[in-house]
């Protein structure tokens, strides 16, 4: 047995698979079991942020797993310490970071966080509510799953965790905070949600909110972060400071990994929280590599050249094709065009595959593009030449 076979055989089917088999990659450029080539305009779900077969960053896995890929925390690890550091100076947030394995988890993390600061509240009482947004995605584990504002995912699973409220959009978060609330947890541009970025002033306004009630704002930052908005963090592009970050996908560029970062930086004692595998040698060492990778990227203005070329390539699609698409929506390398409907944009995401250019849906109908940030010209200009094709036999 193989292929589709093995894979239907003994693996739990819990996505919605294509067969296709990828065996290379190199940068946005996969190839297939038959030698054909694929732009890749998703790269894994964010999480490919320094392309694939990148040799810098596979030079530096070979290296640590030749000399040691795990040692648990109970003893001191070096490149999880220099992340850690990386990470904060990068930010120049004020911040420790705590490591685990994924986004969810790293949400986890947030999410004790902000219950264990509700806890040593000294008010009469408890802090426990965590007020998330409607059409937000954080994961898939249980307290995750209910954490996500969308209903239609907690059909099953139950019981859960208490204590999520979801408000319907930024300014109906004003109106939950109450005085059992202890954090707000949102991404600054939905991700699964349609690529909805939320407006600048408002966020500013409910980081100013906030802060004078003693409220934690965390923001999700697992498909934003790592340099996806622009800016390391989204965060830094709004010009705030939250007071949690958490982080995963494209850290480590494949390579699984999570983090979690706060400004309280004594939150948690011994014993509170832990994980495994979380900030192994491989997995951060791996992280390190990807910054320096990311860092001269953005330094030298070749992340924002092709951030504005990326944006300009898809504005030019929704006029070209204005039966099809509303508008072009996003930030930095995560963006999306609005198709007209969800029919329309599954025939997008289908017909671009046979054209042989990978791109992903999202919510209110978008079709969504997080390619690798080290995206060349040439595979930026051979993935819109091959998507226009797509869309003309639509
Ligand atoms: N948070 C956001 C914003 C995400 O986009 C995702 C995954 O898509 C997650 C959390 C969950 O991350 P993971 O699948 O690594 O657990």
């Amino acid at each position: 047995m193989m292929g589709e076979a093995l894979d239907k055989e003994y693996v739990l089917h819990s996505y919605g698979r294509n067969y296709v088999q990828f065996t290379q990659g190199k940068n946005a450029t996969l190839w297939d079991s038959e030698g054909k080539d694929y732009i890749d305009f998703a790269s894994g779900i964010a999480v490919c942020s320094v392309g694939h077969g990148n040799e810098r960053l596979a030079g530096a896995i070979c290296d640590q797993a030749k000399k040691l890929i795990h040692t648990s925390n109970l003893y001191y690890i070096e490149p999880q310490a220099r992340l850690a550091e990386k990470l904060v100076k990068l930010s120049g947030y004020d911040m420790r970071v705590f490591f685990a394995n994924s986004g969810a988890e790293a949400n986890e993390g947030a999410i004790k966080i902000a219950r264990k600061f509700g806890e040593s509240h000294e008010g009469e009482v408890k802090r426990y509510k965590i007020i998330t947004l409607e059409s937000s995605f954080h994961g898939r584990t249980i307290t995750a799953l209910k954490a996500t504002g969308q209903e239609k995912m907690h059909h099953y699973f139950g019981p859960y965790p208490d204590g999520f409220v979801y408000a319907k959009n930024l300014d109906h978060v004003f109106e939950l905070v109450d005085e059992k609330t202890c954090a707000v947890l949102l991404e600054l541009v939905q991700g699964e949600g349609g690529i909805e970025p939320q407006d600048r002033e408002g966020i500013k306004k409910l980081e100013r909110f906030l802060k004078e009630r003693g409220v934690l704002l965390m923001v999700d930052e697992v498909q934003t972060g790592i340099y996806r908005s622009g800016e390391l963090f989204a965060s830094q592009a709004y010009g705030i400071v939250p007071d949690v970050i958490t982080v995963a996908k494209g850290l480590a560029g494949g390579v699984p990994i999570g983090a979690v970062m706060t400004t309280l930086k004594d939150i948690f004692a011994p014993g509170d929280h832990g994980s495994t595998f979380g900030g192994n040698f491989l997995s951060t060492r791996a992280g390190l590599e990807v910054l320096s990778i990311l860092e001269s990227l953005y330094q030298e203005g070749t992340l924002q050249k092709s951030i504005d070329r990326f944006s300009a390539e898809l504005r030019a699609l929704c006029v070209e094709f204005p039966s099809l698409f509303e508008c072009e929506v996003g930030f930095g390398l995560m963006r999306g065009i609005r198709a007209k409907s969800a029919e329309i944009q599954k025939s997008v995401i289908d017909e671009a595959f046979k054209k042989r250019v990978l791109v992903l849906r999202s919510g209110r109908n978008t079709v969504r593009f997080l390619p690798p940030l080290t995206l060349s010209e040439r595979e930026m200009q051979e993935g819109f030449s091959r998507l226009r094709e797509a869309l003309k036999g639509i």
